[in-house]
């Protein structure tokens, strides 16, 4: 099994991605981040950014994307486990799951969705690609599963990219 972009032996085989190596892997996954960034003009330069850390993985990758991230555009990054007030955006520890899922439940419940200052850097990455990321960056820690997303789970083995449309449709 080769990697579909760079040909040296393959370590992932998520079907919406092909066949990738560790490296192109991240490099694929840190794109998407980018350009989800960019498009939605989510940081401008020398904002004051407040990390959510609470000890759990998906807190520990949007640290290490958001300090990759941070090399090309400054920020100011501060990293609590509490939210304040003294920050211009405030980056939560959630991925496209937890949209999704926060994004169904307020529609089910007519809540408000979200926070204008409350980001999640990880909102286009899949709890998938997220246990890929947990074995390349040697990471601790698990995914939460609740009962909502236990079916969002099963509906993406059995028609693969499905999570990503829902995205889309909610943007
Ligand atoms: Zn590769």
């Amino acid at each position: 099994m080769k990697c579909i972009k760079c040909q040296n032996s393959a370590d992932t085989d998520l079907k919406h991605l092909g066949n990738l190596c560790s490296k192109c892997f991240l490099r694929t996954i840190e794109k998407r981040i980018r350009k989800d960034l960019t498009i939605n003009k989510i940081f401008s330069p020398n904002d004051k950014i407040l990390i959510i850390k609470d000890n759990s993985l998906k807190a520990e990758l949007t640290i290490y994307f958001l300090n990759s991230i941070s090399k090309s555009i400054p920020l100011k990054i501060d990293i609590k486990n509490k939210i304040d007030n003294k920050h211009d955006k405030i980056v939560l520890p959630k991925n496209l799951d937890d949209e999704i899922e926060a994004f169904l439940e307020a529609m089910f419940n007519k809540k408000e969705y979200k926070k204008q200052k409350e980001i999640s850097l990880l909102r286009t990455i899949s709890n998938e690609e997220i246990i890929i990321l947990k074995k390349i960056l040697k990471l601790k820690g698990n995914i939460k599963e609740t009962k909502l997303g236990k079916t969002l789970n099963n509906l993406e083995k059995k028609y693969p990219g499905s999570k990503f449309g829902l995205l889309k449709s909610l943007s």
